[in-house]
């Protein structure tokens, strides 16, 4: 590091990349660890990284350096929703300890020339890499353990040639070559995990998402109720429930908006009931979201779930 205050070398971060990967990064350049990286420009630490990453951190961290800015708020914007909407935790991994934890595709770290974190690794329901199509990977394969983002963040500087991001803190196993004998995904399981992760990432990224058959942007507290109801992926990013399920979903919505109310809240615990037509799709956002994640990401890639189960029955 060079004068107080300032960097001067930073490497230009990817745009799919976690913004904690991209200071790891900074961090290992500059001999140090995260944590002496933020202290020096001023920044406290904060417990999630990756959300508290805003414009004032940016601010800091970019002073005098030429380095294009608005990649590094692109990066963050992802994890804008988390800023404001306590229930989105749940969509992040997390050890049972609440560590914050990420996945991994080691194909993906592999081909990297320059290796870093993808955002969406952090993220529940994104369980298969769409390059590879593969199973993202949560834990080293050398000593099983998860990889707690914080570990990295923490660990002081050793010189390495190697990228901290590919090596598992733990037992120093590479994360590039694990899982190779893992079970292949179905392929239509996998592209309906794929598709749909596209559009979760999608309304995340752009704080709300649309719905076949409703003009206005819907929020992204709606999101697990119109998964749940077993809206399927549009043709672009958009979501297609059944369209008896539209007229409802415009109500809910004018309701939330008068009212203040996230989501669909008519009961105040989940109600997740096969009716003769249709779901029913009412309840508490953060159980629905955890229920999404269940029955829509995880069923899929569980290689007994026989299709038909996976595609029509996910009422239970
Ligand atoms: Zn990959
Ligand atoms: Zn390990």
């Amino acid at each position: 590091m060079t004068a107080k205050g300032s960097l001067y070398l930073l490497p230009e971060p990817n745009l799919d990349e976690m913004p904690s990967s991209w200071l790891i990064r900074v961090a290992q350049l500059h001999g140090v660890s995260v944590k002496e990286l933020l202290a020096g420009i001023g920044v406290t630490r904060s417990r999630d990284l990756d959300i508290a990453f805003a414009s004032r951190a940016i601010g800091r961290l970019t002073r005098g350096v030429d380095l294009n800015v608005g990649r590094l708020h692109l990066i963050s914007r992802i994890f804008g929703p988390f800023r404001n909407e306590r229930w989105m935790k749940v969509w992040l991994r997390k050890d049972t300890r609440q560590q914050l934890t990420t996945g991994f595709c080691p194909n993906c770290l592999s081909e990297d020339y320059e290796p870093y974190w993808r955002s969406v690794w952090r993220f529940r329901y994104w369980v298969a890499c769409p390059t590879h199509r593969r199973r993202l990977l949560d834990a080293c394969a050398g000593c099983s353990r998860l990889i707690q983002i914080d570990r990295y963040i923490n660990r002081p500087a050793t010189p390495s040639a190697e990228s901290f991001l590919t090596v598992c803190v733990h037992c120093g196993e590479s994360l590039m070559f694990g899982g190779s004998q893992d079970e292949p995904l179905s392929p239509v399981l996998a592209t309906m995990a794929i598709d749909l992760q596209r559009v979760v990432t999608a309304a995340l990224f752009h704080n709300g998402f649309q719905v076949v058959g409703i003009p206005e942007k819907v929020p992204v507290s709606f999101l697990p109720s119109v998964l749940i109801a077993g809206a399927l992926p549009g043709e672009s990013m958009e979501c297609d429930p059944d369209p008896r399920l539209i007229d409802e979903i415009r109500s809910a919505i004018s309701y939330a908006s008068r009212s203040g109310a996230r989501g669909i809240r008519r009961k105040s615990e989940i109600y997740v009931a096969q009716s003769s037509s249709y779901r029913v799709w009412k309840g508490d956002v953060a159980k629905l979201a955890e229920k999404v994640i269940e029955l829509r990401f995880l069923k899929l890639l569980d290689s007994s779930v026989d299709l038909r189960e996976a595609v029509f029955d996910n009422s239970k």
